[in-house]
């Protein structure tokens, strides 16, 4: 068991829905002051109210991880709330569909500016916090798809995921000299509102992939968040971790029919 997260404080972008609050969820249920961060107040607070009644510690807070000032006013307001930050998973992402000969270049900037130069934003504006933790861990939520996969519509999307991992083999250095960790989760599929919108065919031709043939849940990836941000994952660094039902083995098309 670990035992490690009770009284830390914790920033989750992304976190009024989807993966985010699976991870909120996990770190509160585990003992952590949460910060709930999204760009719709009412829902980051409606996220809290929901942690806080299920016996966790959680502020809802609203900020654009594609501002810097909104990044340095949300790593002020963790340490006026919960006293520093020792947590931070940069969580929040788009990913709209369109494919290359259909894709604008103010669309690949705004999932760009969002999912890579979000997530360096965010961790500029916290690393002065970090670096006084004696505890001092990053999460990111990255994605098979970029990394190891591809996708139609998703170029845009999978650049940003796999340029978030660029990102953090050489922050993984820079950090290291602070003490902090900084590790990567690669999401498979993952039951979510949003994913659920693209529909059911979406999700029928997605499971029958899966060799355990079935959508993952957002506590799945709090899971692997929780692991990453513990004193036991203290040596852990520049790493990553795939969560995703075993999507990316199969060989070939039919190799899950087979088995
Ligand atoms: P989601 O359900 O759509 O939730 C996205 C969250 O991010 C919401 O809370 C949203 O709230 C927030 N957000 C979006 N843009 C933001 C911005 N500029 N600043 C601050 N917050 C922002 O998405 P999800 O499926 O949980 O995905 C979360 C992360 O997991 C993403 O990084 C995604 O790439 C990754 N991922 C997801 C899957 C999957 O199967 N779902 C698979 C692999 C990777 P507001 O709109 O109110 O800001």
């Amino acid at each position: 068991m670990l035992t490690s997260i009770a009284g830390r404080s914790v920033i989750v972008t992304g976190a009024s829905k989807g993966i985010g609050k699976g991870i909120a969820n996990v770190f509160c249920r585990n003992g952590g002051r949460v910060l709930v961060v999204s760009r719709n107040l009412e829902e980051a607070e409606a996220c809290a109210e929901e942690l806080r009644c299920s016996g966790g510690t959680a502020r809802g807070y609203a900020a654009d991880v594609t501002r810097i000032g909104d990044m340095q006013m949300l790593a002020d307001a963790a340490v006026a709330a919960h006293g520093g930050i020792d947590i931070l998973c940069a969580n929040a992402g788009i990913f709209p569909q369109a494919k290359i000969e259909d894709l604008s270049p103010e669309d690949w900037d705004h999932v760009v500016a969002t999912n890579l130069k979000g997530t360096f934003l965010v961790i500029k504006a916290c690393l002065p916090h970090l670096k006084n933790s004696d505890q001092g861990r990053v999460v990111l939520t990255s994605s098979i798809t970029g990394p190891i996969t591809g996708f139609p519509g998703w170029s845009h999307y999978g650049a940003t995921k796999a340029g978030q991992l660029g990102f953090m083999r050489t922050a993984s250095i820079e950090l290291a000299s602070h003490g902090i960790t900084i590790n990567a989760i690669l999401p498979g599929n993952i039951r979510t509102e949003s994913l659920m919108a693209l529909g059911p065919e979406y999700e029928r031709s997605m499971a029958a992939s899966i060799p355990l043939k079935k959508l993952g849940t957002v506590e799945d990836i709090g899971y692997a968040a929780l692991f990453l941000a513990s004193k036991e994952a203290a040596y852990i660094t520049g790493q990553t971790i795939v969560v995703d039902g075993g999507q990316t083995l199969p060989e070939s098309l039919d190799a899950v029919a087979r088995a």
